[in-house]
């Protein structure tokens, strides 16, 4: 029968991801059961915690299985429904993962309306990105006005969001994203204070001309020789929510940080969080948020690939900063 195109797990990458760690399949078009609904994905959201996912190591969230379907956030059409609380026609957001077509029943499924805010957009700066970004920023990094705030991976998903929350706190927002494209579009289209081009030649004296009171918040995206340089400008009582760590989920070898000091000599606090440990406040998150899109207080970038076949590329490239915003998928039309 097949009509349903989905990228299976293959091989547990070791380093760098391959197309080859991945498997196109072309399964059977599955059916609603009793209680349950027939949803057909139109978009896809790749995001860095999948790398994670391919491997079998111990850590927050289990690992995809060898031969399974990866995992991945969607926004989905509902074809079929013999569950009460759905609609054919409505739109839903889900982790419905990589592929065409998914049964359901029901569980984990949120219905959203596209209009004022685009559907896609809950895969990002209404979704788990965005959230991401309002709890780490305003929960841990705790920012008054007159600070400054700097964050990594800037242009990005939820770097993006954090710099737009940072200045509506009246702090100044500094970010740190790789070239002077992404830079122009940080300062111009994003209205952060400054953003340093961490692929310079001199990050440590770019991110010292951008900080000139130091820095009391640093939201960290990526860890490595971009963190340890931030730690040289930290400011007395600095606050670090350490969001992720990018630079190093393809090392076969991890960076070793040499300015730890810095932490103590500064009184400085550093919290690693998982946002989805936290859904008790994406009600909160998720309203703020879907209303600062709408008036335009917050603005992102998306780069969309075609076709859930065009997904491992797609997610390849966005870990080595392929992507310039939000990467998505967009797998069919409606
Ligand atoms: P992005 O849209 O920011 O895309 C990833 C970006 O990472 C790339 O565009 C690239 O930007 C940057 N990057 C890649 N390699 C390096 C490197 N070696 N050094 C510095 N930057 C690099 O992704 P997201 O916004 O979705 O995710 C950002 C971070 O947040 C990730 O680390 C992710 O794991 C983490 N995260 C954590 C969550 C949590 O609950 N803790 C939830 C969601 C995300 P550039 O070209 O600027 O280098």
């Amino acid at each position: 029968m097949a009509g349903n195109v989905q990228v299976r797990l293959k091989a547990r990458p070791a380093g760098w991801v391959k197309e080859s760690d991945f498997e196109i399949v072309d399964a059977d078009r599955p059916v609603a059961g009793s209680g349950q609904l027939l949803l057909k994905n139109l978009w896809l959201s790749l995001d860095p915690y999948m790398r994670g996912r391919m491997d079998d190591a111990k850590s927050y969230a289990a690992s995809v299985a060898l031969g399974d379907v990866m995992v991945g956030g969607t926004i989905s059409v509902v074809q079929a429904s013999n569950h009460p609380g759905f609609k054919p026609g409505q739109h839903v957001v889900g982790h419905l993962g990589w592929q065409q077509y998914a049964v359901s029943d029901g569980a984990g499924l949120r219905v959203v309306e596209g209009g004022r805010i685009p559907l896609q957009a809950y895969l990002g700066a209404v979704g788990m990105p965005g959230v991401t970004a309002w709890y780490g920023l305003t929960q841990i990094g705790k920012p008054k006005a007159g600070e400054t705030v700097v964050v990594s991976a800037a242009s990005g998903a939820v770097g993006s969001v954090v710099g737009q929350i940072a200045k509506m706190h009246g702090c100044r927002a500094v970010g740190i994203a790789g070239g002077r494209e992404k830079c122009d579009f940080v300062t111009g289209e994003l209205g952060f204070d400054a953003c340093v081009d961490y692929k310079g030649d001199d990050l440590f004296g770019a991110l010292k001309a951008a900080t000139p009171g130091g820095i009391d918040v640093y939201f960290d995206n990526v860890g490595g020789v971009v963190l340890d340089t931030v730690l040289r400008r930290l400011n007395a009582f600095a606050r670090i929510p350490l969001c992720g760590l990018i630079s190093g989920y393809n090392a076969t070898e991890q960076y070793g940080l040499k300015n730890i000091r810095s932490l103590l000599v500064n009184r400085a606090a550093i919290q690693g969080f998982i946002v989805s440990d936290h859904l008790d406040r994406w009600p909160e998150a998720l309203k703020d948020l879907a209303g600062w899109v709408a008036e335009g207080r917050v603005r992102y970038r998306e780069s969309v690939a075609h076709g859930i076949e065009s997904a491992p590329k797609a997610f390849i490239g966005m870990l080595r900063g392929e992507n310039f915003g939000k990467q998505l998928v967009k797998i069919q039309e409606a």
